[in-house]
């Protein structure tokens, strides 16, 4: 069946949340429909691995989307279409015909080459209900990637009574963005709440015995638990994209206002390669803000605006009770100056190139993000040591 509508969101997550929020807020009264290929309506993601177990109660995750006056289709999946008869088909058999599209279709969990139903590849509201049951019953868990997920899940689950292994590739823990010194000092801190560890070990293979689940490491040895959660990246989600004819590198390529190739087609969220003018690079960003302020210029553009997509975006995470907020570029071959008021429990790391601050790394530090934002922004070319002390808790 041919449905029309003004809007036409494929993807049911925060971006597209944010989207019809952005289009709302000029448009009361466009019709909008939402394609998701999700069981429940858009949800907040960063609670999953974080504060639902923490005690924070499900129904504070709901977004609300159906009450923006959308026509929310849920587990159905956009297949394809046809960028200049502006249609889009879905796993439903109907043609859905648009004025604007958003592609807002986020990623899909990387897996393992072991083919297997029972590891929890993390992404959804159903595998956190997966894995709350077995943790509800006290399951063991192996944890796969020392990434966000993998950090994030290994803490909530060890700190809900369940015995924890974390198998991960890196020598640390988050050992792509932290400093090596804060990646050793959180290796010992899992340990010593009880979490073994099997650092710089990939996985070489997975088997079932019993109702066991039996992880091989790369150095031959054998990790039993009940249940296996891995966290090992995800990749955007650009087949529709590709169906349509749109520039596709390293996700959908899109403009400052969000457009991709095609002008009545933008792009937003995890998905979305954007060029930074802060950091005067292109790149893909797959976290909660990033989601809400991309997704919310997107659907104002949708409806008639012309606003760049300039914001610098933060993200954040909780192990155990440490946290911290961070903005910018960090990674490898960035010189790093750490700021410690108390070795690894408070303090401000930041990451340079070619002497100009790129990323702040708030370790128990809070309410200092914008501080960050203008550091970066000023793009100063600074002497290392006069940044002891810039922002402080
Ligand atoms: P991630 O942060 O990219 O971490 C992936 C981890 O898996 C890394 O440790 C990686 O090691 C490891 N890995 C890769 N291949 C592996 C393999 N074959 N065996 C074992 N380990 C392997 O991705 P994620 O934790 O899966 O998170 C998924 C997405 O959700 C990310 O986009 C993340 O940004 C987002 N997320 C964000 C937050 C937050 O903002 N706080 C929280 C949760 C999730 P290498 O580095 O060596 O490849």
């Amino acid at each position: 069946m041919e449905r029309v509508s003004d809007y036409l969101i494929v993807g049911g997550g925060m971006t597209a949340d944010a989207a019809v929020r952005g289009i709302r807020e000029s448009d009361p009264t466009g019709s909008i429909t939402v394609l998701s290929a999700e069981r429940y309506p858009p949800y907040d993601r960063p609670p999953l691995s974080k504060k639902l177990w923490a005690g924070k109660p499900l129904e504070t995750i709901w977004r609300k989307t159906e009450t923006a006056g959308v026509d929310l289709r849920l587990e159905t999946r956009a297949l394809d279409g046809d960028a200049s008869a502006h249609t889009v088909r879905d796993s439903r058999g109907d043609v859905h015909v648009y004025r604007k599209l958003l592609l807002a279709t986020g990623g899909t969990p990387r897996h393992l080459p072991f083919p297997d139903d029972d590891v929890i590849y993390f992404r959804t509201l159903e595998d956190y209900q997966r894995a709350r049951a077995l943790c509800d019953r006290q399951a063991e868990f192996i944890v796969i990637g020392g990434g966000f997920i993998g950090s994030e899940l290994a803490a909530a689950l060890s700190g809900n009574g369940c015995a924890v292994s974390m198998v991960f590739p890196e020598s640390g823990i988050g050992a792509r963005i932290y400093p090596p010194a804060l990646s050793a000092f959180l290796n010992d801190y899992y340990r010593d709440r009880g979490v073994r560890l099997f650092p710089s070990e990939s996985v070489t293979d997975l088997q079932h015995s019993g109702a066991s689940i039996i992880v091989t490491t790369g150095d031959g040895a054998a990790v039993r638990a009940d249940a296996a959660i891995a966290g090992i990246g995800i990749v955007p989600e650009t087949g529709l994209a590709e169906a349509l004819g749109l520039e596709v590198d390293n996700g959908i390529r899109v403009d400052a206002f969000l457009r991709t190739s095609h002008p009545d087609i933008y792009a937003a969220g995890d998905v979305a390669n954007v060029y930074s003018p802060t950091l005067d690079m292109r790149r893909r960003v797959e976290h909660e803000d990033n989601a809400n302020a991309m997704g919310t210029v997107a659907g104002r553009n949708m409806a008639g605006r012309s606003d760049r997509y300039e914001h610098l975006p933060y993200f954040y995470s909780d192990l155990f009770d440490l946290g911290y907020e961070a903005v910018g570029e960090f990674g490898g071959a960035m010189e790093i100056v750490e700021d410690w008021h108390e070795p690894f429990r408070k303090g401000v790391v930041y990451y340079l190139r070619d002497g100009r601050v790129r990323g702040v790394l708030l370790w128990n530090v809070w309410d200092r993000v914008p501080a960050a934002r203008a550091l970066i922004a000023a793009r100063e070319t600074l002497d290392p040591h006069a940044l002891r002390g810039r922002i402080t808790a």
